[in-house]
């Protein structure tokens, strides 16, 4: 299946060999990791030497030098085998990885990206906390600056944070003033005095991928480890949040898409009353859906990357576009699950077959990085301007 045209030469290698890679080293695995919760450290070694850890990066920087194409292809075909690890590759690579490369000083850079972009790192990012989840403007985690301008102590909590318990470096964002828009960026250690990551979530879904707090006990952050200027982190957050819908979409696809193999190949092989059942209407009617949705949600997906790479997705346009990516793709993924389930039967609800760890999984992308809700409002004031808000 490869819908999407206008995949580059390079986008088209990067895409095989990450497909070779889930296969050679997370197919083997993520039955029993997400059966355990566990989490494959290894994976991370592994992309760090394929030079995928840093894959939105400039190359002057360390990285592969790739856009959201490329990123949105990779997590496709790793979440078509194992959606943990492609969360928890997103969450490294799109949400602190490119962050560092986008917005640090050049310092910064130097003292984080060699180590992220290896794999002898692993990062995640701090926006949402037990408060404030979709008003994630209503944080409450406070870095106050000390006497003479050298430092901030940080106080707060920060909640279901993608890699909290395996990661050693956090890009979190704190209030530096009153006002709601007062976020500045703190580049947070695992080793500072004061830090913890609370404890790991036992999920749904998403299993291997571990998730926890990041607890921040009055943290002594040097004012060197503050990412842009005070008080100026809205803008590249939004940023952020609008790339990291784009490419998780991907996720969704990937999802989709293993759930539509592993139900096609049951289809063509399950007998019941002498013949198999995919020779049923019913359950032509079901992979004929699934599949024209999964390329609709395709076609747009890619599309928004390749403008986004373009530069042509900017403003508000592009959250517009970034969030009817995710909706879409991710309703679709969930729904495309279940039905998988249903064409599986009784084995489908059962857990040596994968399809139901796929509809666990995917249920996680309506919620994470802006629920349906959230995205549904952004698209409409797009569309309908300031009668939207009456
Ligand atoms: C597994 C997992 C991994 C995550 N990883 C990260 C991470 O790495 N970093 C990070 O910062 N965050 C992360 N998150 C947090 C995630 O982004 C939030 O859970 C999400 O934004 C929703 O916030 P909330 O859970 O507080 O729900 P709430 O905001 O409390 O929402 C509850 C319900 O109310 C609805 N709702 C809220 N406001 C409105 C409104 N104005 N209009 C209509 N409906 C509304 C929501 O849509 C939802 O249905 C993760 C979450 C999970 C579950």
């Amino acid at each position: 299946m490869s819908f999407f045209l206008g995949f580059s030469e390079e986008e088209k290698l990067l895409q095989e060999t990450v497909r070779q890679f889930a296969a050679d080293h997370l197919a083997p695995k993520i039955e029993k990791l997400d059966e355990e919760e566990g989490f494959n450290r290894d994976a991370f070694r592994v992309l760090g030497e394929l030079g995928l850890l840093g894959i939105t990066v400039p190359e002057k920087d360390g990285g592969a030098g790739l856009g959201a194409v490329a990123a949105t292809l990779a997590f496709e075909e790793i979440a078509a085998v194992d959606a943990s690890t492609a969360l928890s590759f997103l969450a490294h690579s799109i949400l602190c990885v490119n962050q560092i490369a986008v917005n640090a000083n050049d310092e910064q850079k130097k003292k984080y990206l060699p180590k992220l972009i290896s794999g002898e790192w692993l990062s995640g990012m701090g926006m949402t906390e037990p408060g404030a989840g979709s008003d994630a403007l209503g944080m409450r985690t406070k870095a106050t600056k000390s006497a003479d301008g050298k430092s901030y102590a940080l106080n707060g909590t920060k909640t279901f944070i993608t890699n909290g318990p395996v990661g050693e470096v956090f890009y979190c964002y704190a209030k530096t003033g009153e006002g709601k828009k007062d976020i500045s960026t703190f580049l947070v250690d695992r080793s500072m005095k004061g830090f913890s990551t609370g404890k790991k979530f036992s999920k749904m879904g998403m299993r291997a991928s571990p998730t926890s707090e990041l607890v921040f006990d009055n943290v002594v952050v040097d004012a060197s480890a503050r990412v842009g200027n005070e008080g100026d982190s809205l803008r590249m957050m939004m940023r952020n949040l609008d790339l990291e819908r784009v490419t998780i979409a991907g996720i969704s696809l990937g999802i989709a898409r293993g759930a539509m193999d592993a139900a096609v190949a049951y289809a063509r092989d399950r007998k019941q009353f002498d013949k198999p059942i995919a020779s049923l209407g019913v359950i032509q009617e079901r992979i004929a859906e699934a599949s024209a949705w999964y390329d609709a949600c395709r076609a747009l997906t890619y599309q928004c990357a390749k403008m986004w790479d373009e530069g042509k997705l900017v403003g508000k346009e592009a959250s517009a576009m970034a969030a009817k990516a995710k909706l879409t793709s991710a309703q679709m993924a969930t729904k495309v699950g279940l039905e998988c389930i249903q064409i599986l039967g009784g084995y489908g609800y059962i857990r040596e077959f994968p399809v139901e760890r796929f509809m666990r999984d995917a249920k996680l992308i309506e919620i994470g990085a802006g629920t349906n809700e959230i995205l549904r409002l952004i698209i409409a004031r797009q569309i309908l301007g300031d009668a939207a808000n009456g």
